[in-house]
């Protein structure tokens, strides 16, 4: 019995590692149907039109969330918040304290233990998730490029979008310049076996294909790995024009984001442990205050690489 249970064992460990990485793509969010465990209820609603047609932000609001991805392990220990109509909020803390889930949740990729994750009060286990996963645009920490042309990979943020759309939102997510510097342009062969993106260039690609998707809600899941200071500006400013007027949860890594959002959540071990817009924080001279001393250090570290 043993000889079985090993390669079972092994293939249960594939699969898990499998999901994880499905997990973290967002490419994936719709290809694969995730949904062996999470399906619509027979009597689930159409999330209004209005907000998968890009009119009003919606609140979104997680109240007493408790979560695990196996039950014997509580991954979010009680998470409450909201963000408010049109508003940024971001969430920082160690690698492993929830933040990411955070995001699954509200996509619907797992059902809460306890608790709800609600968009305008509607519960997200109360709607369709076709609806649900229209009204959501997400900026994944690594995005999923085709072999296709540049053009092609920024339109697919919505099918059917014209040149001049393409341009315009290759534009305002800083990287029309880079783009138009390359010998074919938009008709640059991209993907493995074309021309190979930065983490920074394909992050700005997926910012594009959410301004053509013009979702009301916003997840950005920030790339961890340190982008050089220029690539770090131009996402910021790329990511404040596609976050203005959508509800926007920004699962953040490095602070540049963060200054700037309504509310900042620090979470550890599946907790909230602070909370407050960033001056506060640093007045409160705690985990946050902690956090952002170290990255300063490490981004005049950086600068002194640069110049
Ligand atoms: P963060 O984004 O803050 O780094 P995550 O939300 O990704 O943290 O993960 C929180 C915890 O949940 C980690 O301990 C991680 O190992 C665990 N975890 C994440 N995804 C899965 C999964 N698919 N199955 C089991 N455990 C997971």
């Amino acid at each position: 019995l043993m000889q079985l249970y090993v390669p079972l064992n092994f293939l249960g460990f594939i699969y898990a590692t499998l999901r994880q990485s499905v997990v973290d793509l967002e490419g994936m969010f719709e290809l694969l149907d995730e949904s062996q465990e999470v399906t619509d209820r027979p009597d689930a609603a159409v999330l209004p039109a209005h907000l998968a047609a890009g009119v009003d932000a919606p609140e979104l609001r997680f109240d007493d969330v408790v979560f695990g991805y196996q039950p014997e392990r509580t991954i979010l220990k009680g998470i409450s918040f909201s963000v408010a109509p049109g508003h940024r909020t971001a969430v920082v803390g160690p690698t492993g304290a929830g933040k990411s889930t955070l995001s699954r949740l509200l996509f619907r990729f797992y059902d809460v233990e306890s608790g709800s994750v609600s968009i305008d009060g509607l519960d997200v286990r109360c709607v369709t998730q076709a609806s649900l996963r229209a009204a959501i645009g997400v900026v994944p920490q690594d995005t999923v490029l085709f072999n296709d042309t540049i053009r092609y990979n920024i339109a697919y943020g919505r099918i059917g979008a014209s040149a001049e759309e393409v341009e315009r939102a290759a534009r305002l997510a800083q990287i029309h310049d880079f783009i138009t510097a390359l010998p074919d342009g938009y008709d640059t062969m991209v993907g493995e076996r074309g021309l190979k993106l930065s983490g920074g260039e394909k992050q700005r690609v997926a910012i594009a294909r959410t301004i053509l998707k013009n979702p009301r809600v916003l997840i950005l899941d920030e790339a961890t790995s340190a982008l050089d200071i220029h690539t770090e500006q131009e996402i910021s400013t790329a990511l404040r024009t596609v976050s203005a007027g959508r509800t926007t949860l920004v699962i953040a890594h490095r602070l540049a984001t963060v200054v700037d959002a309504d509310e900042i959540i620090v979470m550890q071990d599946g907790r909230i442990v602070e909370r407050g817009n960033h001056r506060a924080l640093l007045e409160a001279g705690g985990v946050y205050a902690a956090m952002w001393a170290a990255q300063a250090d490490e981004r005049a570290h950086r600068e002194d690489l640069l110049f």
